[in-house]
């Protein structure tokens, strides 16, 4: 019996489709050994899926997917088992939640002027509490008849280059990097070649993230172009970084399936032997 392991997920608590109690019955019935809950700067989701998972043979490893901003480029940083009650962490997530909310609130503005949409069709495809991020936009844009689905609102009317978008606030990754190893947790750069090889991330920068305590680089990710994967092993190399690999799966928000990447069960026993702030859920 295969025993993948999904590291990098996301739940209605961030801009998923599907409940955290939902997402775990879909990686028990995917047959997944583990999963990792990943919502976008959020750990509000926890509880629901340690409870759902009770009683399976499925491991919930706690995570969270941090936005931070390397210049003008969004950098997303996976942190696992870090302590959900670290101060920096509440304070840091609370004010990149804040500012996505009043960036989405200003998008919306924006578009409301050209197209039928207002900031209620938004709230309508939130959950209560989620990180709101242009994922919602793009369900208000679809029940709104404006677009055909999410990829076609991020290709028009979403893109940076549309006239309607502003960025949010976020840290530097440095910092996201230093705020969860203080709180006990591991963290791994999300999908860092999207952008293929030369515009992975410099080494320059990459060996300060080292430093402070980078675990890994997630290599086998749907996003990482070939060249970005090349260059991304050269780093993880010279670096002794771990790599992951993982499915960035958003329910039926993105047609990224559970567990079409994986991750080494070995790399994973490391990250639990690190991760000091919680614990794996598993029976
Ligand atoms: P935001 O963080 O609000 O700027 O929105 C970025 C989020 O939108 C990412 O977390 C992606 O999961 C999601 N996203 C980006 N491009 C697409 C796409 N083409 N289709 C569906 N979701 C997307
Ligand atoms: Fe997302
Ligand atoms: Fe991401
Ligand atoms: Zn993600």
């Amino acid at each position: 019996m295969s025993r993948v392991i999904d590291l990098h997920t996301h739940s209605s608590v961030s801009d998923g489709t599907e409940t955290p109690a939902r997402l775990v019955a879909s990686a028990i019935e995917s047959g997944l050994a583990a999963v990792a809950l990943t919502d976008h700067d959020s750990t509000a989701g926890w509880t629901e899926a340690a409870d759902a998972a009770r009683g399976s043979a499925l491991t919930v490893i706690p995570g969270m997917e941090f936005s931070t901003m390397f210049g003008w480029k969004s950098v997303h940083l996976l942190a696992y088992l870090f302590d959900p009650s670290d101060a920096g962490i509440v304070a840091e997530t609370a004010r990149i939640r804040d500012s996505r909310l009043r960036r989405a609130e200003n998008i919306v503005s924006r578009i409301s002027a050209d197209y039928d949409l207002s900031w209620s069709d938004v709230l309508e495809q939130t959950s209560r509490g989620a990180t709101v991020g242009r994922p919602h936009i793009a369900d208000a844009l679809v029940a709104r008849g404006l677009v055909a689905n999410r990829s076609a609102a991020f290709e028009s009317i979403l893109h940076p280059r549309s006239g309607y978008f502003e960025p949010h606030y976020a840290p530097d990754p440095l910092t996201a990097v230093k705020l969860v190893v203080a709180a006990g947790g591991v963290p791994v750069l999300a999908h860092p070649g999207t952008r293929g090889a030369s515009e992975v991330i410099p080494e320059s920068k990459l060996k300060a993230l080292v430093g402070a305590g980078l675990f890994g680089l997630e290599i086998e990710h749907r996003d990482n172009t070939a060249s970005g994967k090349q260059r991304l092993r050269e780093l993880a190399t010279t670096f002794g970084l771990a790599t992951t690999g993982s499915s960035d799966y958003h329910g039926a928000g993105k047609p990224n399936r559970l567990g079409e990447n994986h991750t080494d069960p070995r790399v994973l026993e490391r990250i639990i032997e690190r991760g000091t702030g919680s614990a794996p859920l598993s029976a």
